[in-house]
């Protein structure tokens, strides 16, 4: 088969063999696989994101001195069943996955492992209990967009809004975008998004964001302040801090950016008692001054991964059309321009996500 495969820090087209599937396993022919910052993240630094995740014993670890074929944002159709397994789709049932093989002895991450390819390649084997079928006619590509809208269907969970909430959205790369599209699907807003970067602020407008922030002119909290809080509320005043009088809605922030120093911005500026979800991945060490957390009282919560049931729900409500991702797309490539698509995703102006399909 052929697949884009990271090999001593490049990226190159080669033939595979193609993968095997063992019990309880399927084989599938990709048919859409979203390029993820991740994977750019894992590309550039990768002896660092792996030191990393060792350290915070999360298990995605592979070898980089071998082969690894990226991609765990992806749809498929089922080419054939491995032994032993229960053949709950059919051939030729579209599917989506979980990018995870769980077994007794060990945790594998599609598209981070030596031994499982992911969807930069033009087949996969994906474990049965992580399938679930493609429901209708949802094309390929926007069934693909079930990983990365789950992201934020998480962060959105654990922040535990009651519906009453005006959230703002700090950054408008994928994660955000995906935030925005969560949000609005669940009828919480106004939402308030915030990027510097012109092009990223036109697809939060696209996704639904009520109010689009340019952090260079205004501060995204002075714009929430304006959809959120009564006249005469002071944001640094003492009846604010006591939480006295007149107040505004309750402020949820989620942090989509990770570079060092947000957390921190996000506690100096944000109204009292307002909740941060943090979803931008730094790498960094970062500083935050707990003085003015604790007397505003922050709650701040840190968001990774998702369930099989969050997963689920999300596909579905992309099928029934209750959540848009489409826009989040901008550009459709082959393998073959999967080494510009990562060239052009280096600056952050041009593209949300890109996305790889196959003739
Ligand atoms: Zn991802």
């Amino acid at each position: 088969m052929k697949a884009v495969v990271m090999r001593e820090k490049q990226l190159r087209i080669e033939q595979l063999a193609p993968p095997r599937p063992g019990a309880g396993e399927v084989l599938v022919k990709t048919l859409a696989c979203g390029i993820c910052g991740s994977d750019l993240h894992m590309f550039h630094h990768c002896e660092k994101v792996l030191a990393n995740f060792k350290r915070s014993n999360i298990p995605i670890a592979f070898d980089d001195r071998q082969d690894v074929v990226f991609g765990h944002e992806f749809c498929g159709e089922i080419l054939d069943h491995g032994p032993g397994s229960d053949k709950r789709f059919k051939v030729g049932t579209r599917v989506c996955s979980l990018p995870f093989v769980i077994d007794a002895q060990a945790f594998h991450h599609i598209g981070y492992s030596n031994r499982y390819p992911g969807g930069y390649g033009e087949q996969m084997v994906l474990a049965e209990p992580m399938l679930l079928a493609v429901p209708g006619d949802l094309p390929a590509d926007l069934a693909a967009l079930t990983e990365p809208l789950t992201v934020a269907a998480h962060a959105v969970n654990r922040a535990r809004l009651d519906g009453s909430e005006v959230p703002v959205v700090i950054g408008c790369g994928p994660i955000g975008l995906a935030l925005i599209a969560i949000l609005k699907s669940r009828g919480i807003g106004p939402v308030v998004a915030a990027d510097f970067s012109p092009a990223r602020r036109a697809l939060a407008e696209r996704m639904g964001a009520d109010v689009v922030v340019d952090p260079a002119q205004q501060s995204p909290y002075t714009s929430w302040l304006q959809v959120a809080a009564p006249a005469g509320y002071d944001i640094n005043g003492p009846m604010a801090l006591l939480g006295l009088g007149l107040q505004p809605k309750p402020c949820v922030v989620f942090e989509c950016v990770g570079v060092p120093g947000l957390i921190q911005q996000v506690i100096q500026h944000a109204p009292p008692r307002s909740r941060l979800i943090v979803v931008g991945v730094c790498m960094e060490s970062d500083r935050i001054e707990p003085l003015i957390a604790i007397g505003k009282e922050m709650n701040v919560h840190f968001s990774f991964g998702y369930t099989h049931e969050e997963f689920a729900e999300t596909l579905h409500a992309l099928a029934d059309g209750k959540l848009d991702g489409a826009p989040m797309i901008t550009a459709r490539v082959t393998l073959e321009g999967v080494n510009d698509a990562f060239a052009t995703l280096a600056q952050p102006d041009q593209h949300a996500k890109i996305m790889i399909t196959y003739p």
